[in-house]
């Protein structure tokens, strides 16, 4: 068997056609949707993601501003461009770029940001209101994972879903969106015992650890979903998941590959986020 593969390049852009269809219609009652984003240093990667994500902002037709801050920028500077940004009318979205500088308290900044403009969905308040069933902000990769699993058409009542990871952007949200469609979720981590025991029994596996060829084909459900959220250099020196693709492809019903699965999501939904963010400030 092979598995069907979810494109996350081909969803990712049918989701930023519409967004730029609600910015435009935004657009026509006057309101200019904005996304601001911050970067703290010369981080190369966080560089080509803040990057990205400008450019994304301008091919739906988002304003986007960018703020470049030295390395060593202040606590308080930091938190001041945050103030300014959450009093800005024209400012929808704030989005601080990951990891900050080890002199700055990242859980200070994520929570001096409104949580009505917390685009990454980070701030207590939304992961609360996430927790709660009423969500606001959703984090931008598992929201991502969500209307891939939707576009798939893989049924989630009643499924037992397998998320393996806990950490706060990945794992722990996933395993609570998955819980409000209805799945019975397991949620795997470092210290879980017998993993293949767990995600073998499992309808819908998202793998989110950060460890090359960690689900393996022996691990999988015959039919099972599987969503690959790892992003690793293999050794050849190529973008790779978590998921031995080769393999489990085989096994699985459907599946994501990397490159071209979340990620290209995760990118998308930043954009969902700032539209519903805008359109709210004038519901
Ligand atoms: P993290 O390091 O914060 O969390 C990793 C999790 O994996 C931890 O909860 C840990 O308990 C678990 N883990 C570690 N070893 C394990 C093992 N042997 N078995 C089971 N669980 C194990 O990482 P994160 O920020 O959640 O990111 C996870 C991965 O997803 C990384 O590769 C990251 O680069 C990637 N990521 C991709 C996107 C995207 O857009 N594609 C977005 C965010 C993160």
């Amino acid at each position: 068997m092979s598995a069907r593969i979810i494109d996350g390049n081909a969803l990712a852009q049918t989701v930023r056609n519409e967004v730029a269809l609600r910015v435009r219609r935004l657009a026509d009652r006057g309101v200019q949707t904005g996304l601001a984003v911050i970067l703290v240093g010369d981080n190369p990667a966080s560089a080509v993601y803040v990057r990205n994500k400008v450019k994304d902002c301008e091919e739906v037709g988002m304003v986007s501003t960018l703020d470049r801050l030295p390395a060593d920028t202040s606590e308080a500077t930091l938190l001041a461009r945050i103030a300014a940004l959450n009093a800005n009318p024209q400012v929808h979205g704030i989005l601080v770029q990951l990891p900050l500088p080890a002199h700055i308290d990242e859980h200070r900044v994520i929570e001096a940001i409104s949580p009505a403009k917390d685009a990454d969905g980070f701030h207590v308040s939304n992961v609360g209101l996430l927790m709660t069933g009423k969500p606001l902000f959703r984090p931008c990769t598992p929201y991502g994972v969500m209307k891939m699993l939707e576009h798939a058409g893989t049924p989630l009542e009643g499924a037992h879903a397998v998320v393996i990871g806990r950490s706060n952007i990945v794992g722990k949200p996933q395993a609570l969106m998955l819980l409000a469609a209805g799945a019975t979720v397991t949620i795997c981590h470092s210290r879980t015992r017998d993993l293949a025991s767990h995600t073998r029994r499992a309808d819908v596996i998202v793998a989110a650890v950060g460890k090359a060829a960690l689900l393996t084909a022996d691990m999988v459900k015959p039919g099972a979903t599987v969503i690959d959220v790892g992003m690793n250099r293999g050794a050849d020196g190529k973008l790779c998941g978590d998921v031995d693709y080769a393999g489990v492809s085989q096994v699985a019903g459907a599946i994501t590959p990397v490159p071209g699965g979340v990620g290209p999501m995760t990118r998308a939904m930043l954009l969902v986020n700032t539209i519903e963010a805008a359109e709210r400030c004038v519901a």
